[in-house]
């Protein structure tokens, strides 16, 4: 038994430590919430009347709920089996950051690109709020891709002096065509070619945890298509209101942006 004990630490490590994903109660981080014991089936959960990912640990279900960027810090109100519970938000001051961009059409938009821009928002919204069921144990991600990470997640934007919505990801570092690694088993939820974002791939991993990769020289993936970790799913590449090549990787919890930093090995780990 001892032995055995010691042989499953060799191959899988202390099983608390299996853990990777940790709490991050601010504007666009996670915050954890014990909502009972795993001897009993999960109540339910929502936040802004969508429901929460909820997974088991130390026999303990935690529902995970992603802040929005522009929560205001205090506290927030979640739904546990019909109740309301408050849920703190800690104080975090995101930089500005001023961008300037030949194409002013990226800054502001005709009418025609803004019809585009609104159906294009629909289709994204729609893969960034399905809510499918699936038993998630923890929300690790590996690498996309293993160039060096932007901390501008959470910036707060100007082009060209004009203020625009904060940069909801984080951009990696890659060379035009450098393949890009599914990080988790998934599906995927959408592809297209959008105004912004150009190419671009959308995947879930159940309960609405979505990951989005964007400016892609080339999608190798279809709509539907089950993925498994490693996975190429498509190329580094420069479409959409981009300045060059380099991955914009977001990913999202109740279909709000959080910072994708969370669930990404450290860089030191690399
Ligand atoms: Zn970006």
């Amino acid at each position: 038994m001892i032995k055995a004990l010691g042989i499953f630490l060799l191959l899988f490590g202390l099983p608390n430590l299996a853990y990777g994903v940790e709490a991050s109660p601010r504007p666009g981080g996670i915050a954890m919430i014990d909502i009972g014991g795993v001897d009993m089936p999960a109540p339910d959960t929502a936040f802004n009347e969508k429901p929460l990912l909820v997974l088991p640990r130390d026999g303990r279900w935690l529902a995970v709920v992603g802040i929005p960027l522009d929560a205001a810090p205090g506290e927030l109100q979640i739904t546990v089996a019909g109740k309301e519970l408050a849920v703190a938000v800690e104080p975090h001051a995101y930089r500005e950051q001023r961008i300037r961009v030949e194409n002013q059409s990226f800054v502001t938009q005709r009418q025609q690109q803004l019809d585009r821009i609104f159906a294009e928002r629909r289709i994204i919204d729609g893969a960034l709020n399905n809510f499918r069921d699936a038993a998630l144990r923890d929300l690790s991600l590996a690498a996309p891709l293993p160039g060096s990470r932007s901390p501008s997640f959470g910036y707060r934007r100007f082009f060209n002096d004009q203020p625009r919505s904060p940069h909801k990801g984080m951009d990696i570092a890659g060379r035009e065509g450098d393949p890009i690694a599914t990080p988790r088993d998934g599906v995927v939820a959408a592809t297209g070619d959008y105004f912004f974002n150009g190419n671009t791939v959308l995947l879930d991993h159940g309960q609405g945890f979505v990951t989005m990769y964007c400016h892609l020289s080339e999608i190798l993936v279809k709509e539907g298509q089950e993925l498994v970790e490693g996975d190429v799913l498509g190329r580094v590449g420069s479409t959409g209101r981009v300045t060059g090549p380099h991955l914009h990787f977001g990913t999202y919890l109740n279909g709000t942006a959080v910072d994708p930093a969370i669930f990404l090995p450290s860089a030191e780990s690399r």
